[in-house]
């Protein structure tokens, strides 16, 4: 059994059920907004790294410098292409 601490009430409890056990809040809320998130950006066809919440901290936060990365690089990208189909026009 995975224990995590609930984000409403801050008591341990099963981290495989959706709901807490105490409470009755949503569980991973935070994660599953960020799968959402990226998600809505692979829609678009731009592949991004996801992020594992059993990964070791190091190894979130060095995913996480990526992402940024990625994520200003794709700004830039965009910003491109929008000026660019703005001058088209
Ligand atoms: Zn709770």
């Amino acid at each position: 059994m995975k224990e995590i601490r609930c984000e409403h009430c801050n008591t341990w409890t099963d981290g495989y059920q959706e709901y807490c056990g105490h409470c009755g809040g949503k569980l991973h809320e935070k994660y599953l907004n960020e799968i959402k998130e990226l998600e809505a950006i692979e829609l678009r066809g731009i592949p991004l790294i996801k992020l594992n919440p059993d990964a070791p901290f190091f190894t979130r936060g060095f995913l996480q410098v990526i992402r940024f990365i990625q994520l200003i690089f794709l700004t830039i990208i965009s910003l491109i292409a929008s000026m660019a189909s703005s001058t088209v026009h």
